[in-house]
């Protein structure tokens, strides 16, 4: 130990120095989104570092994402001088995948084994099945494939699944086809992700050698974002740090929003079991947000029954109210979202300091759209722009050989994607010939198959994607760009290939596929749409300049920025309609944590928006505000449409709020439902104005009104 207080301590204030120096035994601290619970970790390792307590190896740093590491390695390496080499910090998959492969062989592994994606489990599962003559389509793969993930999550192998768990599952085959599943991975010298964990315990269990050693060598555990373990992780920690005791967790139930993969808030309650005298830190003041921000928050939050409840108290100057703003449709929404991004970016915020959060994928495209046009420079978190996904590019591959027969680049990308029998030989055979005439590949693919050099399965499979080709481009000046597309991906088997497969993904890409027509529509033709393809694909890395963030609300966990958009809170897109469908009240209940997660990662200022029109997975819908606006407590939020300042929507009558919603005269209908001061026009393909008008009294207003709306009369 060296002498004096290190100057780190002296930027925590008494709470967070008290869960900092408490370094000895248990420790959980609890506490609201911006308290500085990630700092007080950090702090801590650098601190354990400092005071002699550990060296870098003997600390064992749980984050949750490799992101996350990262920026903790940093940290640490500023407060105490280039010192975490070798230090174990990263995600529960990364470090148990590190144990593991040092003890393989005692799960019949080698070092060398493979992790697989979900992609190959299904396929293996699938084998399995088949062999067993289990009707797939009573009990298809991917379900089970979930179910044997969250017994691997409970820490349940195969002899350790109760007859209560697996029920009648597969005619009650289930648990025999988890193990058959355990066993083929061990043969293929593979693990999935879940196994990574299973694999931990068991050698833990049974090898108390090893976990010996390891219980020696890890004398301090840190873990962030507590409340997202799931039960095997909770049961790996506690196995780790039973021996020493010395366990640090900081988490916020509130903050919990991956139950849907098995996180167990509960994990909170047992830590205080598991290590009786554990010591409680409770941080309440938070250092990220207004009070505006923190108020709402809050006050949205605590609609949520299942909570340990806690104070939140800020220090920070008042600010300005979350803005909350109705608007007509998501074109207009991505519009005011850009504009005020520029105002913002004007009044010196910077980009960097800016993030969109959406609650599904496609949600972003529209958005995209939008900071390109204004040369806006963004980057997509967590995920690929919307242009540079996999499902977009192999849409426009085609669509670019339409247009562009020579275009040799796009037709190899989906000349057999599907499959359809058109393999490495064939494509060799087909260049073969272009590097003696120079024809483009389409060119050189006629001409070879007027030969006999193919063998005659390949020969059809090609002549037949050829006259694919000539077809669509014959239909394309009779037909619009949408509706080419949709022939297009329909009869050349492409969303198909998606609607049949099982990957976790592919409903996601089947929503981005539509989303693609949605975003064709704005252009007169094929061709000004691929042009504009390209212009957005041209953007060159640049992550040294300043850029707008999107992302998900989920990859948001743990960020901070100063402004906040939050769009698209209409029911059934936030809350999402499949969370509650699935999981009823809890899912609701974790949908708030995620607009509460959401809320909270906002410094200076939030923008919610909403739209009356939505067009989800290109059907036009007429959207409901989502109830989370009603929730939020009023002192806290300005709501506002087209038509200037409209105060309290929580507050005014079902009627005030109808015509809020439907942009004033809802029973007026359609016309004038545009407000006098917006600069949107109507387009002839926009929602149906029957459907509009009905809003007055069809399902959409019945909903409203049963939900009573915060303190509303029946009209
Ligand atoms: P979340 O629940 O969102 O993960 P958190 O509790 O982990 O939040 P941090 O990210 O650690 O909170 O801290 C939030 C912000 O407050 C950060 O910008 C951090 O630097 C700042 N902060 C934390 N503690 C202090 C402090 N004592 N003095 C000044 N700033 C602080
Ligand atoms: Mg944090």
């Amino acid at each position: 130990p060296r002498a004096g207080p290190p100057p780190w301590l002296e930027r925590l204030n008494e709470a967070q120095r008290k869960a900092v120096d408490t370094l000895d035994g248990p420790l959980l601290v609890l506490a609201g989104a911006g308290t500085g619970k990630t700092r007080v970790l950090t702090t801590r390792l650098a601190h354990l570092i400092h005071q002699g307590k550990a060296r870098p190896y003997q600390i064992l740093c749980v984050t949750f994402t490799n992101k996350a590491a990262r920026e903790m390695r940093e940290r640490v390496a500023e407060l105490v001088g280039g010192t975490t080499e070798g230090m174990w910090l990263g995600t529960f998959h990364a470090l148990a995948a590190r144990i593991l492969r040092r003890h393989a062989e005692l799960v019949s592994l080698k070092p060398s084994f493979t992790i697989l994606d979900t992609d190959d489990q299904i396929r293996l599962l699938k084998q399995i099945l088949q062999a067993e003559h289990v009707d797939e389509k009573r009990w298809p793969a991917r379900m089970l494939i979930h179910v044997i993930q969250r017994w691997k999550d409970k820490g349940l192998a195969p002899d350790r699944v109760g007859a209560g768990e697996a029920g009648d599952l597969v005619n009650g085959k289930a648990v025999d086809i988890y193990r058959q599943y355990q066993e083929r991975l061990i043969t293929l010298n593979a693990a999935d992700f879940g196994d990574l964990m299973l694999h931990n315990l068991t050698i833990f269990t049974k090898h108390p050698d090893v976990l010996e050693q390891y219980q020696r060598m890890f004398r301090y555990c840190l873990v962030d974002e507590y409340q997202d373990t799931n039960v095997s992780q909770y049961l790996w920690l506690r196995l780790l740090a039973q021996k020493n005791k010395n366990i640090c967790c900081v988490g916020d139930d509130d903050q919990s929003i991956y139950g849907w993969r098995g996180a167990e808030v509960g994990n909170i309650l047992r830590f205080e079991k598991d290590f009786p005298g554990a010591a409680v830190v409770r941080l309440e003041r938070n250092y990220r947000s207004t009070p505006h921000i923190l108020g709402a928050a809050s006050g949205l939050i605590a609609k949520n029954e299942g909570r340990l409840g806690k104070t939140l108290w800020t220090d920070e100057e008042d600010g300005e109210p979350v803005r909350v703003r109705g608007v007509w449709d998501g074109e207009e929404e991505a519009r005011q979202v850009g504009d005020e991004i520029e105002t913002q970016h004007r009044k010196r915020v910077s980009l960097d300091e800016m993030a969109i959060l959406v609650r599904a994928g496609f949600q972003t495209r529209e958005f995209e759209e939008r900071l390109i046009t204004l040369g806006i420079p963004y980057k997509v978190i967590g995920g690929a722009r919307f242009y540079e996904r996999e499902e977009i590019r192999d849409a426009i591959a085609y669509l670019r050989v339409v247009a562009q027969p020579a275009d040799d680049l796009a037709l190899e990308r989906i000349i057999n994607k599907p499959a359809r029998k058109i393999g490495k030989a064939t494509e060799q055979a087909i260049h073969d010939l272009q590097r003696r005439t120079g024809d483009p590949m389409y060119f050189a693919a006629r001409q070879l198959v007027q030969t006999d050099e193919l063998k005659p399965q390949a020969r059809n499979a090609l002549t037949g994607i050829l006259n694919d080709f000539d077809r669509w481009r014959s239909m394309a000046d009779g037909i619009g760009q949408v509706e080419l597309t949709e022939t297009i991906l329909d009869e050349s088997g492409y969303t198909l290939m998606w609607q049949q497969s099982k990957k976790p993904e592919a409903p996601g890409k089947l929503e981005n596929l539509k989303e693609l027509t949605v975003a064709m529509e704005e252009f007169a033709t094929l061709g000004e749409f691929l042009e504009h393809v390209s212009l957005v694909m041209d953007n060159e890395d640049r992550s040294d300049e300043e850029q707008v963030s999107l992302m998900t609300l989920h990859a948001a966990k743990g960020l901070e920025f100063d402004v906040i958009f939050l769009p698209g809170w209409e029911e059934g897109l936030f809350p999402s309609q499949r969370t509650m469908d699935e999981n009823g009240m809890a899912g609701l209940e974790e949908e708030r944590r995620l607009a509460y997660v959401g809320l909270t990662r906002a410094r200076k200022r939030a923008f919610i928006s909403f739209a009356a029109n939505r067009r989800i997975h290109g059907q036009w819908t007429s959207a409901i505000p989502s109830r989370f606006i009603d929730e939020l407590p009023q002192d806290f939020v300005e709501v506002e449409s087209d038509r200037g300042v409209y105060a309290g929507i929580g507050g005014g009558s079902a009627e005030d709020r109808a015509d809020f919603i439907y942009g004033g005269g809802y029973s007026g209908g359609y016309g004038a439902g545009r407000s006098a001061g917006s600069d949107v026009s109507l387009r002839s393909d926009g929602p149906d104005p029957q459907a509009y008008r009905s809003a007055g009294g069809g399902p959409g207003w019945q909903r409203l009104r049963q939900r009573g709306v915060g303190g509303t009369k029946p009209p």
